[in-house]
């Protein structure tokens, strides 16, 4: 079984929800394409079949190698070095072999340049394998795609081309044992050479894949800030001239998803070099763990996936009080609703890789060619802001649910599901590393507090219109009509909610202050309403989804059983987190 041809959802979302006439012009604006391709049609197929091979290989090769990978780890550290064991290196070879490396990585470099949808939905592919290996593989891709972007061409044509060659990989370097969530208080420093380059000392934690071949490291350049403004983004290689730049020094002992290497590194005066201006290295760092939570977010989708699969034939195989467990009523009906959860979240996976995979070109063509056509600049905006929207959205649901789909997993076979027989105990240990890495869920919550709070008072007559009464009911309104009619109720009655939470909590005691916006941002009033962080970005996950499922409708109406289960499921948790903002 394939699990992409012979997934009816994935084979409607490819073919529907993907946003072929808007993606493909902006990659291909002439036929034939450089590759020879004559028409989209040409493309679409090309882009069918690599999915196809990527899921047979994740399926034939990768799944089955997970729970030795699991048992036996990722290899070892000896002198300084990461040395990965014949499981890693086979994954690695084959990844090479199928040209995985260079996948969205430009022409010019050696790469195939294709969408970046086409590397995130792989990426959940593996995911739903062995999560393990899909982390140690994004530290390829993501580095030659950090090197496109933000370093030199020298460094690009020297590096790029032995990355895609699967010879070298590399790490992202924040973590140390005192900076985790508050990377502000890193303390790392970066010493000015006379040459130019730097001398990067200190120690950073938990970084994955650390021995890689080639890291990016943030630092404070001596003298610079504190906080997050004198923080800088340094490319550190881990050899140079055949000298150990940097060591890495212990892998940990995990929980879950003990097939990948997470480190500790010491750099001692490690050569470095500063990648675009000092202390701007946040916003550079930020594009790699944006994407990564986007892909953290295609992480979460393959673990549910593979859960669901499990329960569903377990549940087919197993039998008490003489029925299939999935003809029990309750044992079905908690099934389905993971189900439609999994299948929800994966069509607002896909839809938000329309508007990421537009971001992800033109930013890069902005980078590399400094300017944009009127159109592309407004493509750009467009996509730059939902993305922003989206992001945190993907990373909190998708972690949050694949957490607790793997848990209920494991009930769902009972006594077996606690053996270690069993995979389902294995994907909820993996589980917990999605909620934690690239900023934890209650990092998410707060960026999704933060956008939120910049908008109220960038536009606050549009948040305050959320207070007028919502849409009229729907009369005579029927199939997808009433579907979107539905969603922007909930959508009025929630966001109204929002608002008088956010009203409630901001707003200043005494009637004068109340015209002045300094006035609405007191410390302490911030701090009560971000103790409602997690629950608004629940609500706007739930919000997200639904409205992808509503237009999903409306272009199909075999479209609508998933919008209105969707609907049933989460219209209660909605009505839960509405009564708690009451409470404020
Ligand atoms: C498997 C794995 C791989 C990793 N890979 C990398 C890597 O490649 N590179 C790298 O740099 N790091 C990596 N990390 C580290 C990871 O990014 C950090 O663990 C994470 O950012 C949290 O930091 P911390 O562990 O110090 O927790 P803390 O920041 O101490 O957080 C502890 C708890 O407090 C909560 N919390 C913190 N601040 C707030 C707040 N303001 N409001 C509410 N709650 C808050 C957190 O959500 C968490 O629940 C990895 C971690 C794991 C588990």
């Amino acid at each position: 079984m394939s699990y992409f041809r012979d997934s009816s959802e994935w084979q409607w979302l490819f073919t529907h929800a993907l946003d072929w006439e808007a993606l493909l012009p902006v990659f291909y604006p002439a036929y034939p394409t450089p590759e020879g391709w004559q028409n989209p049609d040409e493309i679409r197929s090309f882009a069918a079949e690599i999915l196809e091979q990527v899921s047979l290989w994740c399926e034939k090769k990768i799944a089955p190698r997970a729970p030795l990978l699991d048992k036996e780890g990722p290899g070892k550290i000896e002198n300084g070095l990461m040395l990965p064991n014949e499981l890693l290196l086979s994954l690695y070879r084959e990844a090479r072999e199928l040209e995985l490396f260079g996948m969205t990585t430009a022409r010019q470099h050696g790469g195939m340049e294709l969408p970046a949808a086409m590397g995130m939905m792989s990426f959940a592919f593996i995911g739903r394998a062995c999560l393990a290996s899909s982390s140690q593989l994004s530290f390829y891709t993501s580095m030659a795609d950090m090197l496109e972007r933000f370093c030199t061409k020298e460094d690009c044509q020297r590096l790029i081309p032995k990355i895609l060659n699967g010879e070298l990989s590399g790490s992202m370097a924040l973590t140390e044992a005192d900076s985790g969530s508050d990377i502000g208080s890193l303390q790392t420093t970066a010493v000015l050479q006379p040459d130019g380059t730097y001398h990067v000392r200190g120690s950073k934690m938990f970084i994955t894949n650390a021995g890689g071949g080639l890291s990016f490291v943030l630092a404070r350049i001596q003298g610079e800030p504190e906080g997050l403004s004198g923080i800088s983004l340094f490319l550190v290689e881990q050899f140079i001239e055949g000298r150990q730049n940097y060591l890495v020094t212990k892998h940990e002992h995990k929980m879950g998803m003990r097939g990948s290497f997470t480190c500790e590194i010491l750099f001692e005066n490690s050569l470095a070099k500063l990648v675009g201006e000092k202390n701007q290295g946040l916003s550079m760092m930020f594009h790699l763990m944006n994407q990564s939570r986007v892909g953290v977010g295609a992480q979460g989708l393959g673990l549910m996936e593979a859960c669901l699969d499990y329960v569903q034939k377990y549940a087919h195989e197993r039998k008490q009080f003489g029925r299939q467990l999935i003809d029990l009523p309750l044992f079905k009906r908690n099934y389905d609703q993971w189900q439609v959860e999994c299948d929800a979240f994966r069509a607002l996976f896909i839809d938000s890789l329309n508007s990421f995979t537009l971001y992800h070109r033109l930013d890069l063509k902005k980078r590399n060619t400094g300017e944009l056509t009127e159109s592309e600049q407004k493509i750009f905006e467009e996509a730059t802001q939902s993305t922003r929207q989206l992001t945190p959205l993907l990373k909190y649901y998708g972690a949050e649910t694949a957490l607790e789909i793997s848990k209920k997993s494991i009930q769902a076979l009972g006594g077996h599901g606690y053996m270690l027989d069993h995979s389902v105990e294995r994907w909820h240990r993996d589980s917990f590393g999605p909620v934690v890495y690239e900023g934890t869920s209650q990092i998410q919550a707060l960026m999704v507090l933060k956008d939120l709070v910049k908008d109220v008072f960038k536009r606050p007559a549009d948040f305050l219109s959320f207070l007028l009464p919502g849409p009229l009911p729907a009369l005579n309104k029927t199939g997808a009509e009433h579907g979107q009619h539905e969603f922007l109720k909930l959508d009025a009655q929630v966001k109204k909610g929002l608002s008088t939470l956010v009203l409630k909590t901001l707003r200043p005691e005494e009637f004068f202050k109340l015209f002045d916006s300094k006035n609405w941002m007191q410390k302490e009033k911030l701090e009560k309403l971000m103790m409602h962080s997690e629950s608004i970005c629940q609500a706007m996950a739930y919000l997200a989804t639904m409205k992808v499922l509503a237009k999903h409708y409306e272009k199909d109406d075999s479209r609508g059983k998933l919008f209105w289960d969707y609907h049933r499921l989460i219209h209660p948790r909605l009505m839960g987190i509405l009564d708690d903002w009451k409470i404020w």
